[in-house]
């Protein structure tokens, strides 16, 4: 296939410019489009924002020009349904959803528009699509040859290692099953190898190409501080670089959501909650609100957000640990839509990664379940404590290698030259980060953190741990101890508690007095982060791994960032 010889002829373009109006495909939709329109299966991964809906709104529309019959779109979100049925409308094309929103008579409408033919989109929702009835009426479609191409709209909601898992996602298989002739497409904005994997495996695309855009939101500035005081680092951080205008503030419950609000609204900040325990008209309202008004912050879950498309969002902060990489880019994703600078700003610290490690270990779920998560989480830990380009990092996670762009290249750039390998084409070769690439735009790359060696450090720490643990069993049987006693006698402090327990008569107390507190915090974060050691039980007692036998024997070197105060006032912006 040859795209470019029959550009200026190609009906694709046409409807393109006709009735859409726009005079170019962006990045790799010209070779979906073609691709799909030919009958082919594709699997499309995109960033948000990319332009996934065209990749099968010009398909479904050529198709039925062709004679080849409707599109149905499955889609899992029902606000988004309407926008793109009412938009479609808009400028002529024939749609229609049926979901749980229409009443008897008019989904009865929208039936016999399909039946008729006169239709040439019809987005579904998955379990309104398994229905006898539904099924039905696509096989007497389909008999007449009028049943065009099927999109899946959001398909990683197939995985159950992605973070949205829909279980009639699952029964989407049964489309290729009972229509192995028609083409699909699958869509979606957020795919590791695992849950791309996956996708393939349930929605049996194995035939499919495989099409990557590239991911990178250049325009998206990371930057990921450890917690001291969050509140107080969460207003600064708004004050200086986003007063008055919008933003997402994700926090890992409901309370925290709701007090959070209360708090920035008491120190002038114009903020609502949000999440799934409030009212649906209150939810509504605030989202309603957070859409139509400038300027506002909302504070909320992670039930805020799927399907959300405001262009200026200017930044999105989180106050805790997502789960994994994948649900991190996504809810940062939802910033700077609009292509202007926007901040993609975290603040973490050793509870974050104590809690997600608990969290994981403490559930009912199956063992191997459980290592692809603490797999998921290692990757997110090791973005948090990297020295080196955050966005070289987060692309490599996604198999994408991060090129400086050359100053000719036009935004968006198109994707890397990793599509049309079939489903799983790329994933065998390492996609390390790129070494010493650098995106300018990240809080390591505008500010290049000093590193210092902690394999020494990391020493100290766990031999303090291990004569605690030792102490410990022979005075006070299970009484334990946390960071902060750690802290204190590594430091050589004399609190009460260290006098208390005898702790000053270690031969670990004082060893480490030529370090801060915040550095201790750094090192014993980090030797969580890398399951060195871990904190169990209700008193999140310290004890060691395994694994960290190879760091008191010096046989692992372990290279921290130096911890730097949070500068004061506006950052200048490097635009290039
Ligand atoms: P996604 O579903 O990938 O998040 P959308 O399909 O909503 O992205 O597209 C994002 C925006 O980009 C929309 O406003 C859409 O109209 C616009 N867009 C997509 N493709 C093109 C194009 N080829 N030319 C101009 N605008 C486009
Ligand atoms: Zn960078």
């Amino acid at each position: 296939m040859t795209p470019t010889d029959t550009r200026a002829a190609s009906p694709a373009l046409q409807v393109l410019s006709d009735v859409f109006g726009y005079g170019a495909f962006r990045g790799q939709q010209a070779a979906i489009v073609e691709h799909v329109i030919d009958g082919g299966d594709a699997l499309v991964l995109m960033p948000t924002g990319g332009g996934k809906s065209l990749c099968y709104q010009v398909p479904a529309i050529v198709r039925q020009r062709q004679g080849k019959g409707i599109t149905v779109v499955v889609s899992p979100l029902i606000a988004l349904m309407h926008d793109q049925v009412g938009a479609l409308e808009e400028v002529g094309v024939h749609a229609a959803f049926l979901n749980s929103t229409l009443d008897l008579a008019a989904a009865q409408a929208v039936e016999r528009e399909v039946i008729a033919g006169r239709l040439t989109m019809l987005y579904v929702a998955p379990e309104r699509l398994m229905t006898p009835r539904l099924q039905g009426m696509l096989a007497s479609l389909h008999e007449r040859g009028q049943l065009g191409l099927f999109a899946i709209d959001e398909a990683h909601c197939v995985s159950q290692w992605g973070h949205d898992f829909r279980e009639d996602y699952l029964q989407l298989s049964v489309l290729h099953e009972q229509f192995p002739d028609v083409p699909r497409i699958a869509l979606t904005a957020t795919a590791d190898d695992h849950t791309r994997a996956d996708i393939v495996e349930r929605l049996r695309l194995e035939d499919a190409r495989l099409f990557i855009s590239s991911f990178d939101r250049p325009n998206i500035r990371y930057t990921l501080v450890e917690k001291d005081k969050p509140r107080d680092q969460l207003l600064r951080f708004i004050r200086d670089e986003h007063e008055g205008e919008a933003g997402i503030v994700y926090c890992g419950s409901r309370k925290k959501v709701e007090e959070t609000a209360a708090w920035l609204v008491s120190q002038d900040v114009a903020a609502l909650p949000y999440h799934a325990g409030l009212d649906a008209d209150v939810r509504r309202r605030h989202q309603d609100r957070f859409l139509r008004e400038d300027g506002l912050v909302m504070v909320a879950t992670i039930a805020f957000g799927m399907g959300i498309d405001k262009p200026d969002v200017r930044f999105v902060a989180h106050l805790d640990l997502p789960k994994n990489i994948e649900g991190y880019y996504q809810e940062t994703g939802r910033a700077g839509r609009d292509g202007a600078p926007a901040d993609a700003w975290m603040a973490y610290g050793l509870a974050d990664v104590v809690n997600q490690r608990r969290m994981i270990d403490e559930s009912p779920a199956a063992e191997e379940f459980k290592r692809v998560q603490r797999g998921k989480l290692d990757a997110l830990l090791a973005l948090a404590e990297t020295h080196d380009c955050r966005r070289v990092r987060l692309l490599s996670y996604f198999g994408e290698q991060y090129r400086e762009p050359s100053f000719d290249d036009t935004p968006p750039a198109a994707g890397p030259p990793q599509g049309g390998r079939g489903p799983l084409g790329g994933q065998g070769e390492p996609a390390g980060p790129t070494v010493g690439a650098r995106c300018g735009n990240c809080d390591n790359c505008l500010n290049p953190p000093q590193v210092w060696d902690a394999t020494e450090a990391a020493r100290k720490l766990l031999s303090c741990i291990y004569r605690f643990q030792q102490h410990g069993q022979q005075k006070f049987g299970a009484r334990s101890f946390g960071a902060g006693q750690l802290i204190d006698v590594l430091r050589g402090k004399v609190t009460d508690k260290v006098t208390q327990y005898g702790h000053d008569t270690l031969s670990t107390f004082g060893i480490g007095a030529e370090l801060s507190e915040s550095q201790w915090r750094a090192v014993l974060r980090q030797l969580v982060a890398l399951g060195l050691v871990v904190a169990e039980g209700e008193f999140n007692t310290l004890a060691m791994t395994d694994e960290a036998r190879a760091v008191l024997k010096g046989e692992v070197t372990l290279m921290l960032k130096t911890p730097t105060e949070a500068p004061a006032g506006r950052r200048g912006r490097v635009t290039r």
